[in-house]
């Protein structure tokens, strides 16, 4: 060990995933987090980040639909630039670490955006895979996605997905809409299958599952509702201890009290945002399939009324978890953190504060919702 390299950040609250230490240090050597110790036990002489007090340390928030922000959305411009822009954005809100979510596109743009995630994987830490939502979704539930884009997937659509590749995937799609035997040949390659979108039944859904689908993408939101004779995917996925499912606690995807009802069950959730780009921006429209969102009171919306992905941040999405859903914020910080980063195979490395995980960390107020700084890997940058 070079204890030259090492360094601590020290805050009165320190949420490691698990537990609160009160008046504890991260101590970091390289990318690497070496363990939570008390702040009285600190070595002399090692370098110590210190923060104002009353601010809390936990595990960076790792967001896993993210289709742009900083003015970018990463449909309308699927370069490595463009992603580095968007993680900027959400970084000054907390968010480490990031899949950007490709929504329903032409397969000549799923492949460009498919090429520049690629491109980042090895050099960009907070950059962790793609999530491509659809485009084999059902029209019946297309949302804002534009419906004559989607369709079956083609011989070269399972090359792609099935081929080398070095970061996470995640597949957002409609169940009833993909062959038999489709979602088994990508979980078999390390593919984690999402539904969204979807009119699916819920012996539909069961039979994904035994596929080997595990996730629901925005759980409520475009896809069957509950009803008394026909429970749908949602029944589904909260009967399901091995299912996760995204939630957008924005307060205008879903009411929050159809949200309690959902933690209730006994699958996982997930914080996540569903953002374009507004966050971190400052622009209050821009362009989807050329047609134009508007951001009004909060909601992106297209001038039929049809909601367009958030202008939520995760800060907000964890604080609206408290106040909306009664959630205790530690709970809050592992639905945005543990949770997503096990749902992706990451739970080894990323989502907790521990020996042996990257120093993936944020340092927020929790009252304000203030972010003071992120460390991605070890290295902090300011909000
Ligand atoms: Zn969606």
């Amino acid at each position: 060990m070079n204890e030259a390299n090492r360094h601590a950040i020290a805050a009165d609250h320190v949420f490691d995933g698990w537990a609160r230490h009160k008046d504890a240090a991260v101590v970091v050597e390289g990318s690497l987090i070496v363990g939570v110790i008390p702040r009285s036990e600190l070595p002399l002489g090692l370098q110590v980040r210190k923060l104002p007090s009353e601010i809390w340390l936990a595990p960076g928030f790792i967001d896993l639909q993210v289709n742009g922000g900083g003015d970018v959305l990463f449909n309308n411009l699927p370069t490595p630039e463009a992603i580095l822009a968007i993680a900027a954005a959400h970084r000054k809100f907390g968010t480490t670490a990031l899949l950007p979510t490709f929504i329903t596109d032409t397969s000549e743009k799923m492949k460009a955006a498919f090429a520049s995630v690629e491109s980042l994987a090895e050099r960009e830490p907070g950059i962790l895979g793609i999530h491509l939502e659809g485009p084999f979704l059902s029209s019946e539930k297309a949302g804002v996605h534009d419906p004559s884009l989607m369709r079956q997937p083609s011989s070269a659509d399972l090359e792609l997905l099935c081929g080398p590749r070095k970061g996470a995937l995640l597949v957002t799609l409609a169940p009833e809409r993909v062959p038999r035997g489709f979602i088994a040949q990508l979980a078999k390659h390390g593919v984690r299958v999402s539904l969204g979108h979807s009119m699916a039944t819920y012996a539909e859904t069961l039979a994904a599952m035994a596929e080997g689908l595990s996730g629901f993408t925005h759980l409520f939101n475009a896809m069957r509702p509950l009803a008394s004779r026909e429970p749908g995917p949602i029944a589904a996925a909260l009967e399901s201890p091995n299912a996760w499912f995204g939630i957008i606690v924005d307060g205008f995807h879903v009411n929050p009290a159809m949200l309690r009802l959902a933690l209730r069950g006994l699958s996982r959730p997930i914080l996540v945002t569903d953002a374009m780009p507004p966050v971190g921006g400052r622009q209050s429209r821009f362009a989807l399939y050329g047609a134009e969102i508007q951001i009004v009171e909060g909601r992106c919306t297209r001038s039929d009324g049809t909601l367009a992905g958030s202008a939520l941040h995760m800060a907000a999405a964890v604080r609206n978890c408290v106040q909306m859903l009664g959630v205790p914020l530690e709970v809050a910080f592992r639905f945005a953190s543990r949770n997503p980063a096990e749902f992706i195979g990451l739970g080894h490395l990323l989502g907790n504060l521990r020996p042996g995980y990257r120093a993936d960390v944020v340092a927020l107020d929790v009252g304000t919702l203030e972010v003071l700084a992120t460390w991605v890997a070890g290295k902090e940058s300011a909000a």
